[in-house]
C-alpha cells in the first residue's frame, strides 16, 4: 500500500444503511455492564470508523517523519499526506482555498488564536464582544479573558425559553462599539441550530466581524464558509469522527495576513536572525512547531468518510433519530426537556423533575444498562443558570445511531424514572444528628463493608447497596449547606460539615448531603469508615487500597472519582488538623 492508498469508493451508496455504517466502527460493537453498548454521547465526542484508525496506523507503519524541509523519502510523504490532508479539510468545509486552512488542536485552540490576535488587534477600551447565552465555556472564556486585558465589555445575546436567540435582541445590541460577535453554529447543550447566516449578514452591515464555533455543526450539517461569507469558522476532529488534538481554523485571508502569530517558534517563521525575525506565509504562520501530522491525516480520513457517506444522507438519518427519541422521551411522565427549538440538530437535554432525579442519577443508571450519555452542565454554565437547572442529562445523536438503540434509551429511562422514589425527608426539629461509628476503628469498618463487596460480583447490585446507604443518609440540616461547606469538583452539588465530637479532643463526626443518589451512597459509605473514628485513626487508614479493594476505583467514572477524592481529602484536611491541635 502506498502512502495515499486509504480511500473510501467516491460512489456515494444509493441508500442510508445504517447496519453497513455501524460494521465500520469497531467499537460499537461491546458490551457494557453486560449489556449492548449504546453509545449516546456523540457530542462530547464521536467514535471512529475503521477507516481513520486504519489511515493513523498506516502512517505510523509506514510513512511517518517529520514534515517540511526534509530531504528524504519518508519526509516527503509525511508531507505530501500532511498537504493532502489540509486539501481535505479546506473542502470539507468550503474554504476558497489553502492559505485559510489552519490546523489547530482543536476548536477552544482556535477560539483562542483568534481572540488572542485578531481580537487583540481590533478590540480595544470601550469596545464591546456580542457572545450568546448559549455558548461553550470554549466561546466565552477566551473572549472574557480578552474583554479583562482590553477593557472592553462583553453583550450577551439571550434565549428563549424554547432555546432559541433572540435576534431582536441582537439588532438592539449592535452599536459603534460593537468589534465582534462570537457565536455557536449548533448548541451543544440543547441542540439549536442557531441562524447564523441571518446573524452574520446583520454583522457585516454594521461592520461587525463573526467568529462561528462549529464544533457542533460540521458532524451534522453541510458546512460552506464561502456562502457563509463568516470571517472565522472553527471545528474539532473528534466531532466528526476523526482523532482528538486536530481541529481546524478558517479564516478570511486578509484578517490572517495581518494578524500577529499566535504562537512562535519553528516552522511558523521565514527567517530567524536575532536581530530579525519575519513570519512564515499563511497557513505556516499559525502552525508552530511540529504539527499533529497523524492527527490531520486521520481527520482526512474522516471527511472522505463522512463524504462517502453524504452530509444530506447522515442529517436525514439523524433527524429522524432526533424526532423519533423526542418524541418517546416526551411521553415519559416525570420528564422535561430542555430546549425545543424548532430547528435542532442531534442533541436531547432532559431532566427528571418527578420526583427529581439528578442528570448524574440518571446517567449513571443508564450507564448500568450500557446506555451512554453525558450528563452536567455540558461546559455551558450560564445557559444552565439562564434555565435554572444544575444540568441535564444529554443524548446525543451520530450516523451509527438506530432507532432501536432510541428504544433502549427511551424504555430504560421510563424504568428508571418509574423506580425514582421521591427522597424521605427526616425531621430532625433542625437539630443536626451525627452518625454513630459502625465499628472500632476504619479498618474494621472498612472489612465489613469489604465482605459485602467481595460477595457479590454484579457492580449492579453493589451500585444498589450505594444507592440504599444513601437513602438512610443522616439529614443534613439546611443552614449547613453554606458555600464553605460545598464541596467543589464534583459532578453534582456536595456539602459537608465536620466537627469533632462533643466532649472528645480527636473524635471526628460529619454530615453531607448530595442531590445525587449515588454521591449520597458515597458519603455514607464515607460516614461508616470515619464518623466517630479518631483523628490519627482516620489518617492512617489506607482509603486508596479499600476503594481499590471494592473495585469503587474500577467502576467509577474519572469526574466521579475526582469528586470522591475531594470528598476523602475534606475529611482527612479537618482530621489532619485536629490531629495537629490535639497533639500539641
Ligand atoms: N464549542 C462547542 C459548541 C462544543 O460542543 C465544544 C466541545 N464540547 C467545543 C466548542 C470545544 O471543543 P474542543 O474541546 O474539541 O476544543
Amino acid at each position: 500500500m502506498n502512502a495515499t492508498s486509504i480511500t473510501l469508493p467516491k460512489m456515494k451508496p444509493a441508500s442510508f444503511d445504517v447496519e453497513r455504517i455501524r460494521g465500520d466502527f469497531p467499537i460499537l460493537h461491546q458490551q457494557v455492564h453486560g449489556k449492548p453498548l449504546v453509545y449516546l454521547d456523540n457530542a462530547a465526542s464521536a467514535q471512529k470508523p475503521r477507516a481513520v484508525i486504519d489511515a493513523i496506523k498506516h502512517y505510523y507503519e509506514n510513512d511517518h517523519a517529520n514534515i517540511h524541509r526534509g530531504v528524504h523519502a519518508l519526509s516527503e510523504r509525511a508531507t505530501a499526506l500532511y498537504d493532502e490532508a489540509r486539501i481535505k479539510v479546506q473542502k470539507f468545509i468550503g474554504a476558497p482555498c489553502l492559505r485559510e486552512l489552519i490546523f489547530t488542536r482543536g476548536a477552544t485552540e482556535a477560539i483562542n488564536l483568534v481572540a488572542q490576535t485578531f481580537g487583540r488587534v481590533h478590540v480595544h477600551a470601550g469596545d464591546e464582544v456580542i457572545l450568546t447565552a448559549l455558548e461553550h465555556h470554549s466561546n466565552i472564556v477566551p473572549w472574557q479573558v480578552l474583554c479583562w486585558e482590553k477593557h472592553a465589555h462583553l453583550r450577551v445575546v439571550p434565549v428563549t425559553d424554547a432555546g432559541e436567540l433572540r435576534l431582536d435582541e441582537l439588532e438592539k445590541m449592535i452599536n459603534p462599539a460593537t468589534k465582534i460577535i462570537a457565536v455557536a453554529h449548533v448548541s451543544n447543550a440543547l441542540g439549536t441550530v442557531n441562524p447564523i447566516q441571518k446573524i452574520i449578514d446583520l454583522a457585516h452591515k454594521h461592520g461587525v466581524y463573526v467568529l462561528i464555533d462549529g464544533a457542533q455543526a460540521t458532524p451534522h450539517l453541510a458546512v460552506d464558509v464561502r456562502e457563509l461569507d463568516c470571517d472565522f469558522y472553527v471545528f474539532s476532529g473528534h466531532k466528526v469522527y476523526g482523532p482528538t488534538g486536530i481541529g481546524a481554523l478558517y479564516g478570511k485571508p486578509q484578517h490572517l495576513e495581518l494578524m500577529p502569530p499566535y504562537q512562535t517558534g519553528g516552522d511558523m517563521i521565514s527567517y530567524v536572525s536575532f536581530a530579525k525575525t519575519t513570519w512564515n506565509e499563511l497557513p505556516y504562520k499559525f502552525e508552530a512547531g511540529t504539527p499533529n501530522i497523524a492527527g490531520a491525516i486521520g481527520l482526512a480520513a474522516a471527511v472522505d468518510y463522512i463524504d462517502a457517506i453524504g452530509k444530506d444522507m447522515i442529517a436525514a438519518h439523524e433527524h429522524k433519530l432526533l424526532e423519533y427519541a423526542t418524541e418517546r422521551v416526551a411521553a415519559i411522565p416525570g420528564v422535561r426537556i430542555i430546549g425545543t427549538a424548532k430547528e435542532k440538530a442531534s442533541v436531547l437535554s432532559f431532566i427528571v423533575n418527578d420526583p427529581p432525579m439528578s442528570a448524574l442519577d440518571v446517567g449513571t443508571r443508564l450507564d448500568l444498562d450500557g446506555v451512554a450519555i453525558r450528563t452536567g452542565h455540558h461546559c455551558c454554565q450560564p445557559l444552565m443558570e439562564r434555565f435554572g437547572i444544575a444540568g441535564t442529562a444529554r443524548a446525543s445523536f451520530a450516523m451509527y445511531n438506530t432507532i432501536e438503540e432510541v428504544d433502549v434509551l427511551a424504555d430504560t429511562l421510563e424504568k428508571i424514572v418509574a423506580s425514582a422514589r421521591p427522597r424521605v425527608v427526616v425531621s430532625t426539629n433542625g437539630q443536626p444528628i451525627y452518625p454513630e461509628p459502625v465499628a472500632d476503628n476504619p479498618q474494621q469498618a472498612a472489612d465489613e463493608i469489604a465482605e459485602f463487596f467481595d460477595a457479590v460480583d454484579d457492580w449492579a447490585e453493589k451500585y444498589q447497596y450505594l444507592i440504599d446507604i444513601g437513602g438512610k443518609l443522616a439529614p443534613m440540616p439546611e443552614v449547613l449547606k453554606t458555600e464553605p461547606n460545598r464541596v467543589k469538583r464534583c459532578q453534582s452539588t456536595v456539602f459537608m460539615h465536620a466537627r469533632t465530637r462533643p466532649g472528645t479532643a480527636d473524635v471526628i463526626e460529619f454530615l453531607a448531603d448530595s442531590d445525587a443518589d449515588i454521591v449520597r451512597g458515597e458519603l455514607a459509605l464515607l460516614q461508616k469508615l470515619y464518623c466517630g473514628q479518631r483523628a490519627a485513626e482516620i489518617l492512617a487508614f489506607d482509603i486508596q487500597g479499600f476503594m481499590e479493594r471494592i473495585g469503587l476505583e474500577r467502576n467509577l467514572s474519572p469526574g466521579r472519582r475526582t469528586g470522591l477524592s475531594e470528598m476523602i481529602a475534606r475529611v482527612k484536611h479537618y482530621a489532619g488538623q485536629v490531629a495537629q491541635k490535639s497533639s500539641k
